[in-house]
């Protein structure tokens, strides 16, 4: 079987993710979105890891998603609501055992491109590092954090993971990858819309802790029926703790409604809030918020599902 990394999307995380793999000697293929990406990308010839105020280039070889040759080895870098759509158009390309990192932020994704590769192994990933591109084809470095890696249908780790640890990707195979997953929607929910609809850093969020406490009372009341006991632990207390640690940051989400882009809302929020229905659960505080979210970005002619 090629231990070809293919990777899906070359933004932040996944040029990120591309960087470190090649500067570690392993084969690294990136998958652009059509032929035009494709000659835009070839024009520069690779791809620059900014970290600190050091640049390194990659040249790393590229395709459009037209090539055929099988591919064994997939880490899907795309937003969300991306991940699905295009993974159809690869799926026929998928070798027999072929295995899907996704890197999605929040839940429901992960599902989606599941049921369109039904014969591939789908591994979870749960990110905390930080990356943005300053320009196409550069990548800088935002925040060092960690990556947690799962698959909820078989608990035992794929057989490249010590890859990630050659290529200095501080990562960890876990079994609960769910509860990371669970958890980590779960203080995005608390925290980003707040942000967008207070317009505030996060720790403009200290002056509305009433409204956080009530968010995260129904957060833990929906991961206890969900079967997600453990990541309703302390989470207010966790909420609390990261907008006191991040009070000079702008949340993802701000950032992306600031720079007129489309957010991963119906991955995280909209999850929630399908998740609570589903379970019959009548959360009136994150109902009304994704109602103020989607009036919001309605009234700022951003999609809003
Ligand atoms: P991003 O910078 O917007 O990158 C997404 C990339 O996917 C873009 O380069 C886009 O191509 C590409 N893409 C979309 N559809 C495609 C297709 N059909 N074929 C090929 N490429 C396609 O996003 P990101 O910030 O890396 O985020 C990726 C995921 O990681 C999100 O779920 C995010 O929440 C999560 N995450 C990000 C960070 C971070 O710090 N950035 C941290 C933790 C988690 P174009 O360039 O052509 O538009």
């Amino acid at each position: 079987m090629s231990s070809t990394w293919h990777i899906l999307g070359a933004g932040s995380l996944g040029s990120l993710w591309a960087c470190r793999l090649a500067r570690a000697g392993k084969a690294v293929r990136l998958i652009l979105r059509d032929p035009q990406r494709l000659a835009a990308y070839q024009a520069v010839g690779g791809l620059s890891l900014i970290e600190q105020a050091h640049s390194s280039f990659f040249a790393i070889p590229a395709e459009a998603d037209e090539a055929h040759a099988p591919i064994h080895r997939l880490l899907v870098a795309c937003k969300a609501y991306d991940a699905a759509p295009a993974l159809a158009r690869l799926a026929p390309r998928l070798a027999a055992g072929a295995e899907l990192i996704l890197l999605q932020n929040g839940l429901g994704s992960q599902d989606e491109v599941a049921d369109q590769v039904p014969h591939a192994r789908c591994i979870f990933a749960s990110s905390t590092e930080g990356a943005f591109r300053p320009a196409d084809w550069q990548v800088q470095f935002a925040g060092h954090g960690f990556n947690w890696l799962g698959d909820p249908l078989n608990p035992a780790p794929a057989e490249w993971f010590s890859d990630l640890e050659e290529a200095g990707i501080p990562a960890q195979w876990t079994v609960d990858i769910l509860s990371r997953l669970w958890r980590k929607l779960a203080l995005n929910c608390a925290i980003n819309p707040l942000t967008v609809l207070h317009d505030c850093q996060n720790g403009g969020l200290l002056e509305h802790l009433s409204e956080v406490d009530a968010l995260c009372a129904e957060l833990a009341q929906l991961l206890h029926c969900c079967g997600q006991p453990q990541a309703a632990e302390g989470l207010n207390e966790e909420v609390q703790r990261v907008i006191l640690a991040t009070a000079a940051n702008y949340s993802s989400m701000y950032q992306d409604v600031r720079h007129g882009r489309r957010t991963e809302l119906h991955y995280l929020l909209g999850y929630a809030c399908r998740a609570a229905h589903r379970h019959g659960l009548a959360l009136v505080e994150l109902e009304h918020l994704r109602q103020r979210l989607v009036d919001n970005l309605q009234a700022r002619g951003l999609p809003s599902d």
